[in-house]
């Protein structure tokens, strides 16, 4: 079976596994309350008596199993009666977090200085908010306690399938980009290539973002979010929506972010994996070594990093071996969270939001892929299918960045030279999928919250979301910290985040499929401008000829061990 295939099936066990199985599953009971942060509920251990109220500390993480329920009849905004819950007897466990995060043992002595694991009770009170439009919302909801511990089972597959993924992606952007540069020969040619890529991934993010901004004004996805559900999505993720605002705030101005490419100590970019850095520093480095010449010491450090790029590569077939089981942690995790009811009240923002990019890709890359790099675009997809699979379910342009350069290199038949050069930078620096949701994002916001978007308005939003794109890192949820600072330069509220967080690690999945999707876009277009014939892998090649495909290629017979640099070097 094909690792496309294998992936595949991952990811539908993901979505069953989610849905059925996941905390927010409408099959399980719903009797467990997971609380982020625990400050942010009130637990009495006597219910009529507010003095006995636990003093919990703040950000830690409590899990309250359900016993019992008290409920009350409201009558809500339009007159009508509700059976609402008020209080709710609960179960708790004393956890080694809850012990560390209080250290004058205020609630330890308040709960007579349990050990770590020992169960107490108390009750937790239940706010019922009314809504101008009729209804109610409660904080805290209880979720499925069953649902919430499978999830937590699977979850560390799916960590641990991103971090072995992860732990490739600095020395394989580093060594490639390296050796990509040094490999162009000359640096004409590389100001020519590199002018080129450039000029290519902001133009079709800007055109992403414009698609975005004018579905947002013909479909109003706004306008079709009731009262109910925004107070209801407000109230859910307004705190996780400020954290946002206060990073996008804490943003640096244009100039700062310029100079923060340029990195005093290259290691230490390396080591904390500031990927802007670390390709700066990369491609200074490739044309220095280029300057040296041929007869100068230069090659033996490009066949070095040459040979570290490979080993790389090497290492992300190792771990594809368990991408099925990975893929399918990742999505159970993601579906599960989610929930129904998120889902059914941004319908409309999703719909625009995914339609946008199938206009995106079905027009725009499409278009490069067949005009330009004069490729059949069936032929294109199917070549770049196990990139896509890996950036949908990881989330990760990053992560997906070792498929895409075997997919290029492998499948289109790319030079590794192109290869290496325009997808490490296009991992970080093209983000259409997310440029054009942000676009999408704008207009849905500004529209739920009545702020009237003029054209130079959304001109600027197009030039604000084609860079925040470029700086946003190639990892899950980047993109809303950067939305928080496109909302703000045109004056829409950043705690508008908050209506789209719900739906947010679900259309990830999707947009980061199509900032990969437009890295092999225009990789494909850069290898035929640069005079590269490409061609599509076929099934016999793939058979016959062991360099070559992505399929099986840890269980082919071992080859003859590779020529070393000086064999190179005489050639
Ligand atoms: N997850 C996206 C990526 O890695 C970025 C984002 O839109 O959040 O490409």
């Amino acid at each position: 079976m094909q690792v496309y295939t294998k992936i595949l099936i991952g990811m539908g066990a993901g979505v069953a596994i989610g849905l059925a199985l996941g905390p927010k599953s409408a099959l399980l009971e719903a009797d467990t309350y997971v609380v982020g942060d625990a400050s942010s509920v009130e637990i009495r251990l006597d219910r009529d008596d507010p003095g006995s109220a636990l003093a919990l500390p703040e950000g830690a993480s409590l899990r309250l199993e359900a016993e019992e329920s008290l409920y009350e009849h409201l009558t809500d905004a339009n007159g009508e009666r509700v059976r609402l819950r008020t209080w709710v007897h609960v179960r708790f466990e004393w956890t080694r977090e809850l012990a560390l995060r209080d250290p004058g043992n205020a609630l330890s002595d308040a709960l007579e200085r349990p050990r770590v694991g020992e169960e107490r009770d108390g009750w937790l009170r239940v706010v019922n908010t009314a809504l101008d439009g009729g209804g109610f919302v409660s904080t805290p909801e209880p979720v499925s306690g069953v649902g919430t511990t499978v999830i937590s089972i699977l979850r560390p597959v799916g960590t641990a399938f991103m971090k072995l993924i992860k732990m490739v992606i600095v020395p394989l952007v580093f060594s490639s980009l390296l050796v990509g540069v040094a490999s162009l020969g000359d640096v004409r040619k590389l100001g020519r290539l590199g002018g080129k890529t450039i000029g290519l991934y902001l133009g079709t993010t800007a055109i992403a973002v414009t698609i975005g901004l004018a579905l947002g004004n013909l479909i109003q996805p706004g306008n079709f979010v009731g009262e109910r559900d925004r107070a209801a999505l407000q109230a859910q993720f307004s705190g996780s929506a400020a954290d946002s605002a206060q990073s996008a705030a804490e943003a640096p101005s244009t100039v700062d972010n310029i100079l923060a490419i340029i990195p005093e100590n290259p290691i230490g970019s390396l080591s904390s994996g500031d990927m802007l850095q670390v390709i700066f520093f990369a491609m200074i480095f490739g044309i220095a070594l280029t300057l040296l010449g041929k007869d100068k010491s230069g090659t033996p450090v490009v066949n070095f990093f040459d040979r570290v790029q490979n080993a790389m590569v090497m290492i992300i077939h190792m771990v594809m071996t368990i991408a099925p089981f990975g893929v399918a942690a990742l999505v159970a995790d993601v579906v599960g969270q989610s929930g129904v009811s998120v889902l059914a009240a941004l319908l409309f923002y999703a719909v625009t939001v995914l339609l946008g990019l199938a206009i995106h890709a079905g027009i725009v890359y499409a278009g490069l892929v067949r005009l330009l790099a004069k490729m059949p675009v069936t032929a294109f997809l199917k070549a770049i299918r196990p990139a896509q699979l890996i950036a949908f379910s990881t989330s990760s342009s990053s992560a997906a960045l070792p498929v895409s350069m075997e997919c290029a290199e492998q499948n289109l038949g790319v030079s590794n030279p192109v290869a290496s050069f325009v997808l490490p930078l296009g991992s970080t620096v093209n983000m259409d999928g997310t440029a054009l949701y942000q676009g999408v994002a704008a207009v849905f916001i500004a529209q739920v919250f009545d702020v009237d978007l003029s054209f130079t308005d959304q001109l600027a939003i197009v030039a604000t979301a084609t860079m925040a794109s470029v700086g946003a890192a190639g990892v899950p949820g980047a993109g809303i910290v950067t939305l928080a600072m496109v909302l703000t330069t045109v004056g829409i509220p950043p705690v508008g985040v908050a209506l789209i967080l719900g739906m947010d690690r679900l259309l990830d999945m999707f947009r980061t499929a199509v900032n990969v999707t437009g890295d092999l876009a225009v990789t494909t277009v850069m290898a035929a401008s640069e005079g590269e014939t490409l061609h599509v892998l076929t099934k016999e090649e793939d058979k016959g000829d062991p360099d070559r495909g992505f399929e099986d290629r840890l269980q082919r017979e071992p080859r003859p061990s590779p020529p070393t640099s000086d064999d190179l070097e005489e050639e």
